[in-house]
C-alpha cells in the first residue's frame, strides 16, 4: 500500500511542466515548478512546515500552543493545515488587500482570520506587521512565526525545492526565475542552486511599489519607490531577512495590469490556472528575454507560488478586470445584442 500518514506527508514533490504557448518567442527550453500540487496550493507548504517543526525543536512552540502570522494567505493555509495535524491554535492576521476568497479559505480550515488596513505604514500600530506582534505579545503560550526574517523559511526551499529542482532538470537548470515576497523562496532555491552550479542565474520578479529593484541595483532603500499596489504575493515594503541580494543577480517589475493579464492569459492559453504572482513571473521573463538574458542552450525554470481559485473574484472577475482598467477587448453587452 503506498499512502501518506497525514495530509502534511503530500507536501513537496511537486512536478515540472514544460510551458508552450506564452514564452515561445523565448529561444530556449521554459519548464515550470507547479507547486499548486501541494495540499494547501501552493510553495508555502513546505515553509510552513519547516518553520512549526524547527519551532518544535528549539521549544518555542509548546503542546497546545497558539501560532499567530502576518500572512497573505498561502502562508496561513500552510501554517493551518500543521495546526489541524499538530493540535496548535492557529491565528492569520491579514491586509485588507487580500482576496476574500484568501480569508474564506483560512476560515475554512479552521483559522482565526484579523483584518488590518494595507495603506499604513509598518510601524503603524494598525498594520498587519505591528498587529501580528502585539498579539503574539498579549496571547499566553503563542508562537509568531515572522516568514520574513524566520531562517527556517528560506531553508525549506533549500532543502526541499532548491534539489527537487535540480534532479528534475538532470542539473541543467540554467536559470531560475520567481517572485519575491518575504524573499524564502528564491534565497532558499538559488542558494541550492548556485552551491550545485554557480553559473545559474537567478532573477527576482518584482512589482511597482516596491524596493526590492532599487536596492540591489543601488544599495539604496527607497521610500519613493513605496506606494500601494494590486499584485499579491510579490513586493514588499521592508527588507526582508530572508531576501538574500547576494545570490540574486537582478530584479525585473511588472506592472499590475500586465501582472493580471498573464494570469488570465496562463489559464486560457497554458490551461495553467494559477496565481496573481504567476502571470507577474511569466511577464518577467518576456522582459528578461527582451534584454537578452536567455540564449537557445538555457533551461529556464520559473516557480508558480499558488492556484488561481484564490483570485476568481479578481483577476479571473470581467468587472473587477474592468474597473481598474485592465481589460482592453471591446466587451458585448445584451443592449448591443439587440440593437444589431
Ligand atoms: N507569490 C505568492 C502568491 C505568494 O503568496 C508569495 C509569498 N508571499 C510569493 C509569491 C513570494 O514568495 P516568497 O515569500 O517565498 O518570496
Amino acid at each position: 500500500m503506498d499512502y501518506a500518514e497525514n495530509i502534511l506527508g503530500t507536501i513537496g514533490n511537486t512536478p515540472m511542466v514544460k510551458m508552450n504557448v506564452l514564452t515561445a518567442e523565448l529561444p530556449c527550453l521554459v519548464l515550470a515548478k507547479y507547486e499548486t500540487f501541494n495540499p494547501g496550493n501552493s510553495v508555502k507548504d513546505r515553509m510552513a512546515l519547516q518553520m512549526i517543526e524547527d519551532a518544535e525543536a528549539a521549544g518555542i512552540l509548546k503542546p497546545g500552543g497558539t501560532i499567530i502570522e502576518g500572512t497573505s494567505g498561502n502562508t496561513g493555509m500552510g501554517l493551518a493545515l500543521a495546526a489541524i495535524i499538530k493540535g496548535y491554535k492557529m491565528v492569520c492576521v491579514i491586509s485588507d488587500k487580500q482576496s476574500k476568497e484568501k480569508m474564506d479559505i483560512l476560515r475554512a480550515v479552521g483559522s482565526e482570520v484579523v483584518v488590518c488596513p494595507t495603506d499604513v505604514e509598518p510601524d503603524d500600530p494598525r498594520s498587519y506587521y505591528s498587529t501580528s506582534k502585539r498579539l503574539a505579545e498579549e496571547t499566553p503560550n503563542s508562537w509568531y512565526v515572522n516568514q520574513y526574517d524566520n531562517p527556517s523559511n528560506c531553508k525549506a526551499h533549500f532543502n526541499s525545492t532548491g534539489p527537487e529542482i535540480w534532479e528534475q532538470t538532470d542539473g541543467k537548470v540554467t536559470h531560475f526565475v520567481v517572485g519575491v515576497g518575504t524573499g524564502g523562496t528564491i534565497s532558499g532555491v538559488g542558494s541550492y542552486l548556485k552551491m550545485k552550479n554557480p553559473n545559474v542565474k537567478i532573477w527576482g520578479i518584482d512589482t511597482y511599489g516596491s524596493v526590492f529593484k532599487k536596492y540591489k541595483e543601488t544599495g539604496i532603500f527607497d521610500e519613493n519607490e513605496i506606494y500601494s499596489y494590486i499584485t499579491e504575493g510579490i513586493g514588499e515594503d521592508i527588507l526582508p531577512l530572508n531576501v538574500n541580494f547576494s545570490i540574486i543577480d537582478g530584479f525585473t517589475k511588472v506592472t499590475d495590469k500586465d501582472a493580471a493579464v498573464y494570469t488570465r492569459r496562463l489559464a486560457k492559453e497554458e490551461g495553467m490556472f494559477l496565481g496573481n504572482s504567476a502571470g507577474a513571473a511569466v511577464k518577467g521573463l518576456l522582459q528578461l528575454n527582451e534584454e537578452g538574458k536567455f540564449g537557445p542552450d538555457d533551461v529556464v525554470v520559473v516557480l508558480f507560488h499558488d492556484h488561481g481559485s484564490r483570485y476568481v473574484g479578481k483577476m479571473f472577475n470581467d468587472e473587477w478586470m474592468r474597473e481598474r482598467g485592465f481589460l482592453d477587448e471591446k466587451v458585448t453587452v445584451a443592449e448591443d445584442l439587440i440593437k444589431s
